[in-house]
């Protein structure tokens, strides 16, 4: 089966900050409907990889909507810290997705981990996988990554999650004092849009 150009399309998440980084990366002519037009709650990540938590997520928000739904699963992976957060990273912010409890769980088990990781440069990346899931439409996954290094401070306000914290390779400043912009041109999740993008 051929797949079709989408012409509408459900972003499968109830992650603010990201349902508006894959609005702004989607062509203006789609029709995007998001989980708050259905009133939807996510499904449980039983994954144990990025891409079988995406796969889950567009699944079943495909499934109960008759849409085909584009989802994705990210998070960041630091090296010392044996890749975690990895799948983790959302849940590292707790039951309210406090990204600066998630923050602070870094902070501290890098302390444990190495007192003198201030010193170093503490190797990270940033993980997207997407899947777009839905009737009639043969299913599509893709993975994105970016490298970079773990700031010693928390910097800038702009993005969500672990943005004050990560520095992009080849960049000085973290991907939350970048402009939006500057960061969908080197960030994980529009490298894995890239290699969908043919489907819009
Ligand atoms: P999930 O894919 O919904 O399970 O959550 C991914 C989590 O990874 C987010 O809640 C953030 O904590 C983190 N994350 C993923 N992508 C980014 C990003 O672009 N910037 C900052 N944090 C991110």
């Amino acid at each position: 089966m051929k797949n079709k150009k989408i012409l509408e399309l459900l972003i499968g998440s109830n992650n603010t900050g990201k349902v508006r980084e894959i609005r702004d990366l989607l062509p203006q002519n789609i029709k995007i409907y998001t989980t708050n037009d259905f009133k939807l709650s996510s499904p449980k990540e039983t994954g144990k990889t990025f891409s079988q938590n995406s796969l889950i997520k567009a699944r079943y928000f495909s499934k109960k909507t008759g849409k085909i739904c584009i989802a994705d699963d990210s998070g960041l992976e630091i090296d010392i810290l044996k890749k975690q957060p990895g799948i983790f990273s959302a849940r590292w912010g707790g039951k309210k997705n406090n990204f600066n409890v998630a923050i602070k769980k870094v902070y501290k088990k890098l302390n444990y981990a190495d007192p003198n990781w201030k010193n170093k440069k503490i190797k990270a990346r940033f993980i997207c996988s997407i899947t777009i899931y839905g009737p009639s439409f043969k299913t599509k996954q893709s993975i994105g990554k970016v490298e970079g290094k773990i700031s010693n401070f928390k910097k800038g306000k702009n993005g969500f999650g672990y943005d004050p914290i990560f520095i992009p390779d080849g960049k000085k400043i973290t991907f939350g004092e970048m402009r939006p912009k500057i960061k969908y041109k080197i960030d994980h999740r529009s490298k894995a849009f890239k290699k969908i993008k043919k489907f819009f």
